[in-house]
């Protein structure tokens, strides 16, 4: 049966079976029509608010297989997709009618921990990267909820637990082999292609289908010193000046944000956290456990907790802390997030009465502190610029019924603009949902100074903007 899809003009375009047929002989992994069995079990994706519903799927299982389905995606006039981890708030990897190159069969990850380098496939999740590095005491800095791609997350920066002592994910990639839009296999180091690395720290997946990561690797845990403290959400206010003021004197090896959530009455939580709002202060210690316990103490006693699940504990399990609340194409999500140039009792005060006021149990205000080695890394170092901001505000729309769309998108937008009066310049593309404004508003917001170059990088890689489900980059070329 043919297939029609969506061709890079705008128009639609006919696979035939024989086209579809020549592809399954050239590749080595399933070429997938949406009538094929196979078809609906490929990898989910988070937001079931952008599903997707592609013409195509091939679902790769190697750097050559990629190379195929970019050369047939060329050659056909498609749109691609690209689906790492699957997490995009904004359905990047889950557009519709086009070709989708899943990755999730590309997961493998190698440790050398004498070179303390870890080489990562382009559709493994943090889950992979972190049970095969922590076999060695050694971690990359990831994200907070383990079942997101490296991928998505890295190539737009990259903020978790580890954040103040090591920096971002994208500052530990020392080397990438990328699949070009010209269908060649290249690699980008220090020596190679260096201004495609530059590029690929941070610049999102305008540059080509990264098919393994090379990370530095830091020596973590495996046992480290853990806060997570719940309060309740009607002292919001006091436990965030709180905060403010230790944070404002914690070392780099503390890493601490607060969120606002609506606990669900779970038997094996205490019945005092059952549907109950809560501030949830949370912080990592990237050191000694013990000394750890000591430091985090202060984020214990910040008002009066309902709910302390403080403890030493495996970094693996801090990884997996917060998977439980983000199920796969269950929730509808649209999250937006504003840096901060500071936290003043008028911000704290504003952020405490927008979390009192969620329209969602499961909607998100979060409060992450920045700065250490973030900052430490000069902004057009990589392309990720935005690096002296103090604090960041994600405002995170989690809801079930798509029915509350309207509702519960228009109290994002509200709360994201009302917060413009304590904010710097600059989004944080990774936690943006799909635009109410043009694309390229947040782009380069996000990319400031740097988008010039990032512009010609991309021209040089994808001159025909082949690679533009993401926070796209019109490529333009300097003479
Ligand atoms: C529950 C949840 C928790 C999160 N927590 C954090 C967090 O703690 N810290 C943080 O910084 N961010 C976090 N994020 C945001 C996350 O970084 C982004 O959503 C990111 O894009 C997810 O990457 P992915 O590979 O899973 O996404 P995908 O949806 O697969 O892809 C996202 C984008 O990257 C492109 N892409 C994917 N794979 C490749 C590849 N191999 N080569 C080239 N381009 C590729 C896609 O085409 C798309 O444009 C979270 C998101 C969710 C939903």
């Amino acid at each position: 049966m043919s297939i029609t899809a969506t061709t890079v003009q705008g128009g639609l375009t006919t696979l035939t079976d024989e086209v579809i047929e020549e592809l399954r002989e050239r590749v080595h992994c399933p070429v997938l029509a949406p009538d094929d069995p196979g078809f609906d079990g490929i990898r989910e994706v988070f937001n079931a608010m952008h599903p997707g519903d592609p013409a195509l799927v091939i679902s790769c299982f190697g750097t050559a297989d990629v190379r195929d389905a970019v050369t047939f995606a060329r050659d056909n006039g498609l749109v691609v997709s690209v689906r790492g981890g699957g997490h995009s708030i904004a359905g990047l990897s889950a557009s519709d009618s086009c070709m989708l190159i899943d990755l999730a069969p590309m997961h493998a990850v190698q440790v050398d921990p004498a070179a303390r380098l870890a080489r990562v496939q382009g559709g493994a999740v943090w889950a992979d990267v972190d049970r095969e590095t922590q076999a060695y005491g050694l971690a990359v800095p990831g994200g907070v909820v383990s079942d997101t791609g490296v991928a998505g997350l890295t190539l737009g920066g990259g903020y978790g637990w580890l954040r103040r002592k090591y920096g971002l994910s994208c500052d530990h990639l020392v080397a990438a082999e990328v699949v070009g839009a010209d269908g060649q296999v290249r690699v980008a180091s220090s020596t190679e292609n260096t201004d495609l690395l530059w590029a690929l720290r941070g610049g999102g997946g305008n540059f080509g289908v990264v098919t393994w990561f090379t990370f530095a690797l830091e020596e973590v845990g495996p046992t480290v010193a853990f806060a997570g403290t719940f309060y309740p959400v009607e002292e919001a206010a006091d436990v965030l000046r709180g905060w403010r003021n230790y944070v404002a004197v914690a070392p780099d090896e503390v890493t601490a944000s607060c969120l606002t959530i609506t606990m669900p009455a779970d038997p094996e939580l205490p019945p005092a956290v059952h549907n109950r709002a809560c501030i949830v202060v949370g912080g990592v210690y990237s050191g000694d456990a013990a000394t750890g316990m000591d430091i985090l103490a202060p984020l214990r006693e910040l008002g009066t907790p309902l709910l302390d699940m403080s403890q030493p504990m495996p970094y693996i399990a801090v990884q997996q802390g917060f998977d439980a609340f983000f199920p796969r194409n269950t929730l509808q999500a649209y999250w937006k997030s504003r840096y901060l140039s500071s936290l003043s009792d008028e911000a704290i005060d504003f952020v405490a009465a927008r979390a009192a006021a969620r329209p969602s149990p499961v909607t998100l205000v979060n409060l992450f502190h920045m700065g250490g080695a973030i900052a430490a890394v000069p902004p057009d170092a990589t392309a990720f610029a935005q690096r002296s901001s103090p604090f960041l505000l994600s405002i995170d729309g989690n809801w079930t019924d798509p029915a509350d769309n309207e509702a519960n998108i228009a109290w994002v937008r509200e709360t994201f603009r009302l917060s413009a009066q304590f904010g710097d310049d600059g989004v944080y593309l990774n936690f943006t949902g799909r635009s109410d404004e043009p694309a390229d508003v947040a782009v380069s917001s996000a990319f400031g100074a740097n988008l010039r170059r990032l512009a010609s990088i991309k021209a040089k890689y994808d001159p025909d903007n082949v690679f533009r489900s993401n926070n796209n980059i019109t490529p333009v070329a300097t003479s």
